[in-house]
């Protein structure tokens, strides 16, 4: 049985019994791997007397039927690197480390490595535990993971016509921004700011980063077909104000 030693992150964490955990996590460099820890629970006979959390960073020991198997890893050894509790100090930061997760989880493939996706998600999640910018980091985030994928939408110019100004819309599914006289025809769109073309371009620093991240969310939520669970945390109006 193959067995492999790597840094990971646990993107997702499930009870799965009394005393065995299942996690998600993704590694830098094997991509995600869905994994069983046994005897996370109990006491101090086991290898994992605490358990392991969502969002904590280690090196792992799995071992595998064969690597790219679909059925779960057995995780055998975990070894805390980082601990982040800045994280949990102030609930924005959790939630934007958690959204960062959960759109990773959901749009990478198990054993499909992206290391420097990796590396992206790490930074975030230790700028996020003393950062009070969680939606700015949030959006160099969800720009990391889309520039990963290979489904970085079309900033620069009209996906539909090739100009470069007037442009007022983002369409997901053409993959970019399209301008105010091709956005008539266009069935699926969603108006954007200059302010926020000139934040997903890289342009803007000070930008407030609701907008970028509302339009970066609404074409992650086209390619997860759902929309990501923790979006409406990071946004609702009467937080708003805090979060940005
Ligand atoms: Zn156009």
């Amino acid at each position: 049985m193959p067995t492999i030693s790597d840094s990971a992150i646990v993107l997702k964490r499930l009870d799965f019994s009394e005393t065995s955990q299942i996690v998600v996590l993704f590694t830098r460099e094997h991509g995600k791997i869905r994994a069983i820890c046994k005897g996370v629970k109990r006491g101090t006979k086991t290898r994992f007397a605490v358990g392991i959390d969502l969002l904590d960073v280690g090196r792992v020991v799995l071992s595998s039927r064969h690597e790219r198997s679909s059925s779960l890893a057995n995780l055998t050894e975990w070894k805390q690197l980082r601990s982040l509790t800045g994280l949990r100090e102030k609930i924005f930061r959790l939630y934007a480390a958690e959204y960062a997760a959960e759109i990773t989880a959901q749009l990478t493939e198990d054993w499909d490595p992206h290391a420097e996706l990796f590396e992206a998600l790490l930074n975030t999640l230790i700028d996020l535990s003393d950062a009070s910018e969680p939606l700015r980091l949030t959006t160099r985030c969800q720009l990391a993971l889309l520039r990963s994928i290979g489904s970085m939408p079309r900033f620069d110019s009209c996906v539909l016509c090739g100009r470069s100004e007037d442009l007022t819309f983002f369409s997901s599914l053409e993959g970019g921004l399209i301008c105010r006289h091709c956005e008539p025809g266009q069935v699926e769109k969603r108006e954007v700011s200059r302010a926020t073309i000139a934040v997903v371009r890289g342009d803007a620093s000070n930008a407030p980063f609701l907008g970028a991240f509302g339009v970066l969310n609404y074409h992650i939520a086209h390619l997860m077909g759902k929309e990501p669970l923790l979006a409406s945390k990071l946004v609702s109006p009467e937080k708003r104000r805090v979060v940005d």
